[in-house]
């Protein structure tokens, strides 16, 4: 027992003292554990600050260890469910601050304290189990967000079929296996809400670690039997008769099939086809030369002169990785990214904090919980465009402009020793405006390498022997690797879709897709997309989230179909487009939607194609259910008789 109290002084060094502390009211039905000299006020920009002096939390963890001991000593966990004002008290305690009246719902249901959510599929009605069995369902991709569709009709007994071009699960993280790849929102948070991981090696694991998750979670589910690997599917055809889906599909040995399905969930992710730049000459380099997301495992980079043409997060993540085995490295920059300060992103998951997931009743929903306020709507105020602003174009607003200062003071402290460096590393737009980074220094060290250059005449040609600048300069390279991103506005180009009266879905778009909720389509009935237009977030929290709030929304659907007997529904034009102009109008209002911005986040139009413009809040409440009011349901021909 002597050894077990000296192991928790050590466990307790890697606490998250507020999370532990609301979970402690559980382990001893004690609220005291939340008293107001303990309640943290935290740095933004230093996640171990909880603002607490080292005697305070020498106190608490002294009162931590005397009650995680009582408990493995045999005392019963006391309390499950805290009532609604306890409950509100830890939720402000944890969050560092009281959050706003409309969040409490919501981040409860976030929570999930008993095990259940709004998420879970509510199936029970024998009526409803009955139609959910009479539906198929088609899902396009078994990534994280079809692996997720998978698990939840399965929970409200629906037929469904998986297909996926990959020879197995996993999506971006079976395909993206470039050296460094990892996850940038923190583990805890980017996965499966009902599928905590309590052994994550890493805050921010690898690539190699989350696919072998979500390879688990498929297991765990039973999903294999249901998936079809290696099969494109290459057209939709609304059959208007039998209000099916005819879904065409070409296997790897390039057989064709047909199938019907009732309904069909695109589940293919936004950033799955890499895009390659327009430059002058590309086919005529002699060297092999690849995207980062088909990396050439077999091109052996040691002693190699190499050029990286961009610098987004993949690139971010790989140049430090490759820069010490090459000879000299080129590193062709068109603009810099921001990096958010992250002391911790390489780092790993102490031991004490597995074990306090492991053991400690509801630590793991409170740890998450606090990662979830913290970089969702919490963070949000820093990105908002204050329409007085007059500081010019590199900020939006004085938070932003804030941010920024200290992210400028946080470049200069590591290019100190490098002042060349300096004015091509600072950003001139605002945070937020791109993708942000998670800056542990490790970029910044890899461009200060004697071997590496950092280059930002732009780029006007490629040659057989390498990249010619504006400048004139010839940049002789064995290998060019393209960090230039994906094709992200062009949704479901790779498929064909033929809705109703034969109306084509990318006709219907125009290069501008738009869909309900990122969703539902007009004119095109039972087709759902998860990680649509307008459903991505720049700053603000765990693409996880979304997917699971539109799941839920989906299955609602289904559900709604089912209820109400109905064959079909489509969601109503007007609606459709109200609440496009409203996401068109809100994006204008965040720093992502700045016009001194470009990025991938906009599409050919310049439109914000790809971001929700809300909080995650106002997802999670769109896509509750859906509203029959908002939709066209299609009764089966003997029931409208
Ligand atoms: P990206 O952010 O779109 O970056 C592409 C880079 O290529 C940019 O620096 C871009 O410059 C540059 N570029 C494009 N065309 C160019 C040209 N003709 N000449 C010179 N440079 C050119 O792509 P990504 O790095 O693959 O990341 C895409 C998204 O994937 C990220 O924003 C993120 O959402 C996701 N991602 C996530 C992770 C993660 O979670 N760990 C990792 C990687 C990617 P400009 O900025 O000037 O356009």
């Amino acid at each position: 027992m002597a050894e077990q109290r000296a192991d928790l002084d050590e466990i307790l060094k890697d606490a998250h003292l507020p999370s532990l502390m609301a979970a402690l009211v559980h382990m001893t039905g004690d609220p005291g554990f939340i008293r107001p000299e303990w309640a943290p006020t935290y740095n933004p920009m230093e996640r171990e600050d909880i603002g607490l002096s080292s005697e305070t939390q020498a106190e608490m963890r002294s009162e931590a260890k005397a009650a995680i001991q009582a408990f493995l000593d045999g005392r019963p966990l006391q309390l499950r469910e805290p009532d609604g004002a306890t409950l509100r008290r830890m939720i402000d305690f944890v969050a560092g601050a009281p959050i706003p009246e409309g969040y409490a719902d919501f981040l409860t249901d976030e929570l999930a304290l008993a095990g259940k959510s709004t998420k879970d599929p509510q199936f029970e009605q024998p009526r409803l189990k009955e139609a959910a069995r009479k539906l198929k369902v088609l899902v396009i991709g078994a990534g994280m967000s079809g692996i997720l569709t998978g698990i939840r009709l399965s929970q409200a007994g629906v037929p469904f079929e998986i297909v996926d071009k990959n020879p197995d699960v996993g999506g971006t993280w079976f395909e993206n296996t470039y050296p460094g790849c990892r996850v940038d929102n923190s583990n805890h948070m980017y996965s499966y809400s009902f599928e905590p991981n309590h052994f994550w090696p890493q805050h921010f694991s690898t690539q190699p670690v989350l696919l072998s998750y979500f390879r688990g979670i498929a297991e765990k589910y039973g999903l294999r039997q249901h998936i079809r690997f290696e099969t494109f599917v290459e057209q939709l055809t609304w059959d208007e008769a039998k209000a099916v889906w005819r879904v065409e599909m070409r296997g790897k040995d390039g057989q064709r099939e047909v199938v019907e399905a009732n309904a069909v969930v695109t589940a293919v992710g936004q950033l799955n086809r890499p895009r390659f730049p327009d430059i002058e000459g590309m086919g005529s380099f002699e060297g092999p030369a690849f995207h980062s997301a088909e990396w050439r495992h077999d091109v052996d980079l040691k002693g190699k002169r190499v050029a990286v043409i961009g610098t987004g997060a993949s690139a971010y993540q790989f140049v430090p990785e490759i820069a010490p085995e090459v000879a000299s490295l080129k590193v062709f920059q068109r603009t810099p990214p921001w990096g958010l300060p992250a002391p911790h992103y390489h780092e790993n998951v102490p031991e004490g904090m597995k074990w306090l997931l492991e053991h400690v009743p509801y630590y793991d929903k409170w740890y998450r919980f606090w990662l979830f306020w913290m970089v969702t709507d919490g963070f949000l105020p820093m990105v908002k465009a204050d329409p007085t602003w007059n500081g010019g174009p590199a900020a939006v607003g004085p938070e932003n402009a804030m941010l920024r200062e200290m992210c400028v003071q946080s470049i200069m402290a590591q290019v100190a020793d490098r002042p060349d460096l300096l004015p091509k590393v600072v950003p001139d737009y605002p945070i937020g405006g791109k993708r942000a980074v998670l800056d542990n220094g490790v970029w910044l060290a890899a461009l200060k390498r004697p071997n590496v250059d950092l280059i930002t005449d732009r780029i006007v040609r490629i040659t057989p022997k390498g990249v010619v600048t504006a400048d004139g300069a010839e940049h002789e390279v064995d290998v060019i690797i393209y960090g230039t991103g994906f094709q992200a506005s062009n949704f479901l180009s790779f498929l064909k879709v033929k809705g109703r009266g034969g109306r084509d879905l990318h006709e219907s778009w125009g290069g501008d897709a738009r869909a309900y909720l990122g969703i539902t389509n007009p004119g095109f009935p039972n087709l759902f997309m998860i990680y649509g237009p307008n459903t991505n977030i720049v700053v603000n929290g765990s693409i996880v989230f979304f997917s699971e709030c539109a799941v839920r929304y989906i299955v609602g659907c289904l559900k709604l179909l089912a209820e109400t007997g109905a064959r079909a529904l489509e969601p109503k034009r007007e609606v459709h487009d109200a609440f496009n102009a409203r996401v068109d109008e809100a994006n204008k209002g965040w720093a992502w939607g700045s016009p001194h911005v470009s990025s991938w986040y906009k599409n050919a139009f310049g439109r914000v194609s790809q971001n929700w413009p809300f909080g995650l809040i106002d997802y999670w409440r769109a896509t509750l259910a859906p509203n029959p009011d908002d939709y066209v349901l299609e009764k089966a021909p003997e029931a409208v008789a």
